[in-house]
């Protein structure tokens, strides 16, 4: 099963919609708004790696300088990858300077190594497809303000080709599949045109908005939050624990991926988990035309496997496939990569084409999607304990979602509620069940 196609039966097979009667987007009950709790602003402790966001090549202006935000909020977000990193670059635009918490480096998990495959309209008929349309149109104009080039972004058309690894010898070409699709090639199906389907290097995209966020990088694990009990009943944020200390805020953004399981210990929230991938980056001696290609591919032995092929515009092709079904491991650094399982991907992606069984391994990688209970996004305020905020879950579409949620997440934090027009409903978190 593909990893997309994949996505789009979980979300049709486990989508149930969210009993409880909460108004789209009435958020006014949460501590955005709410400013009779603010605490003085506090330093991060001297000895974890304070950074600015400045180790990023884009020559992008900083709308705010790191320091106490125009809007009076400290906001901390806890994960460093597309998602915190969008939410980072968001709430800058709206005069908030947050303190990212990273526990590793920024994009060190699947920000950092995605494929970067965009689409305007696969999730249509889901309640992501609002988000994902929005999105994708926000890409583009990230694109233009960042620099097409120096995001890897492109638009692209994006093909299904059916190969068989045993043939007799004359290799079958299809008029549809493209001229380097040069393997036994039994069907193809058009799934996208460059008006539908569109591409971005992940990891530089992630570290764009970092920088142009001008947030505060902290080096260090999100360890749990300080919150106080409130007169009325529930709760609200006072702080995140790093490193045994405490970075005081208003508001804190669990943006940690599958790690993100972690605040199901601090939060009332249910914990998600992930899927592992692994995937190639190939340097092809010929080039190897814009295409995004889903493959199906009859091996030899008559199993199949579904490898996903997105030739890059700096002339690499990224190749992903493998899922496993296997635990998140304690941080990112433990993620193992598996050489057999690179070269099985590597071994796959020749048998569609010629160029690509020649090409040089240049990467091989993995990490883990991550996905929530229902199949959807999680975003949204955390039930009962005013400041908390969840941005995880995006699953396969993390990178196309990402920039929306951000700003989505962003206007909770600034308005009180969301003032885009998306249904958020859907994605609110759910306490555990
Ligand atoms: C093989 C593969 C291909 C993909 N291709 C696409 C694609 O083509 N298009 C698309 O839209 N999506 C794609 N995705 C999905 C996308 O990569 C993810 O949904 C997205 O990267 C998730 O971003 P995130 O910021 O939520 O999490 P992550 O990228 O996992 O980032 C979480 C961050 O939190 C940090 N962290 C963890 N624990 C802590 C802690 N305790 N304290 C502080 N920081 C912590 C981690 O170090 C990490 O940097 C793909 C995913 C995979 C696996």
């Amino acid at each position: 099963m593909n990893i997309k196609s994949g996505y789009t039966l979980l979300v049709k097979h486990s989508y149930r919609c969210d009993s409880r009667n909460r108004s789209k987007r009435d958020f006014q009950r949460s501590a955005y708004v709410r400013r009779t709790h603010q605490v003085s602003r506090s330093r991060a402790p001297r000895y974890l790696v304070f950074l600015m966001a400045s180790d990023c090549k884009f020559p992008t202006e900083r709308p705010h300088s790191t320091g106490d935000s125009e809007s009076g909020k400290r906001v901390v977000i806890c994960g460093g990858g597309i998602v915190g990193a969008s939410v980072a670059y968001f709430l800058s635009k709206r005069g908030v300077s947050p303190t990212v918490v990273e526990r590793e480096h920024v994009a060190a998990a699947a920000s950092g190594k995605a494929a970067g495959f965009l689409t305007l309209d696969w999730n249509d008929g889901s309640p992501v497809g609002p988000l994902a349309r929005a999105s994708f149109e926000l890409h583009e104009k990230l694109a233009d303000e960042f620099g097409r080039e120096q995001l890897g972004y492109r638009k692209l058309d994006t093909v299904a080709v059916a190969v068989c690894e045993r043939g007799d010898g004359n290799p079958h070409r299809h008029r549809r599949a493209p001229n380097w699709v040069d393997g036994n090639v039994e069907g193809c199906q058009v799934l996208g045109t460059t008006a539908s389907t569109a591409q971005v290097h992940p990891e530089r995209l992630t570290r764009a908005l970092m920088d142009a966020s001008g947030a505060s990088l902290v080096i260090g694990k999100a360890e749990g939050l300080v919150l106080e009990p409130l007169p009325g009943g529930g709760s609200c944020v006072r702080g995140v624990r790093v490193g045994g200390d405490v970075i005081e805020c208003d508001a804190a953004v669990i943006a940690m991926g599958p790690w993100s399981s972690l605040a199901a210990r601090w939060l009332p929230i249910e914990a998600v988990t992930g899927q592992k991938y692994h995937s190639i980056l190939l340097q092809p001696k010929e080039p190897v035309g814009a295409h995004a290609l889903f493959t199906n591919i009859t091996l030899a032995s008559g199993a199949a496997a579904e490898p996903e092929v997105y030739p890059r515009p700096d002339g690499q092709v990224y190749v992903c496939g493998e899922p496993e079904a296997v635990p998140v491991p304690e941080s990112p650094s433990g993620v193992r990569v598996s050489d057999a399982k690179c070269a099985r991907i590597h071994r796959q992606a020749g048998i569609v084409s010629s160029r690509l069984a020649g090409a040089e391994l240049a990467k091989a990688q993995s990490c883990f999607l991550p996905i929530s209970p229902t199949g959807l996004p999680v975003i949204g305020p955390v039930e009962g304990v005013d400041g908390a905020i969840v941005a995880t879950g995006l699953g396969c579409w993390g990178i196309l979602n990402a920039p929306m949620t951000g700003k989505i997440v962003s206007e909770m934090i600034v308005d009180g509620r969301v003032t885009s027009d998306i249904d958020v409903e859907p994605f609110l978190p759910r306490a555990p069940r």
